[in-house]
């Protein structure tokens, strides 16, 4: 039965030379050797981007590698409250807490570990949005690469902030566009990006 909301789409009958097949197929592959020379010689219609030469702009709230930020005074920002393993749905932070002996205020804690394993982290956020005294951010950094599974888990040593951050590094952080966060985040910027140590496991 015929019905207004029924469309019918009737092939197109071939035509005589189309029923030979063959002439179609080399009409197709006459177009993949127009666009294959015109790639070898002219670029002419290449749309990849040739990574690593050439590396695209991305988002200022890029969720790459994790930053933990320090105080003035070089000291982790992290109370270790556990906050940040507690949100991580990869379950990818390990936190051991201990007292924080140069604390002013009474069982004031610190990180004695914190680790983080990159290989099982899905980069969401979760943890910078969790962290109350913002000492957890992210940078841009996401061209990582490693040999064993254990150089993926990273510790203090590798997570906590030397000196300023390069603004270009600078990625997910908390209340990211809009400063509604009462505490100042003091997060010290320096606009060249510094040399990366050869071997690093940042910037591989
Ligand atoms: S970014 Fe997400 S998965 Fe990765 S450590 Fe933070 S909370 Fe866990
Ligand atoms: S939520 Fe923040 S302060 Fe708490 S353990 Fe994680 S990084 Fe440290």
């Amino acid at each position: 039965m015929n019905t207004p909301d029924v469309v019918v789409c009737d092939a197109k009958p071939l035509r005589f030379l189309q029923r030979f097949y063959l002439i179609e197929v080399f009409k197709g592959l006459a177009v993949t050797l127009r666009h294959f020379l015109g790639n070898l010689f002219a670029r002419k219609y290449t749309v990849t981007v040739e990574w690593p030469e050439v590396k695209r702009e991305y988002s200022e709230r890029l969720r790459g590698r994790h930053i933990l930020l320090t105080r003035d005074d070089g000291s982790p920002r992290c109370v270790a409250c556990y906050m940040c393993e507690t949100a991580c749905p990869a379950e990818c932070i390990y936190i051991e807490a201990e007292e924080d002996p140069s604390s002013t205020v009474e069982w004031e804690k610190r990180p004695r570990v914190f680790t983080i394993d990159l290989l099982r982290c899905v980069y969401c956020g979760f943890c910078v949005d969790a962290c109350p005294k913002e000492a957890i951010i992210m940078s841009r950094t996401h061209e990582m690469a490693f040999v064993t599974r254990g150089e993926a888990i990273v510790g203090l040593p590798e997570l906590l902030q030397k000196g300023p951050v390069a603004k270009l590094d600078l990625g997910y952080r908390p209340y990211f566009g809009a400063p509604r966060s009462h505490i100042s985040l003091p997060v010290p910027v320096r606009s060249v990006a510094p040399e990366i140590a050869e071997g690093s496991p940042v910037g591989r």
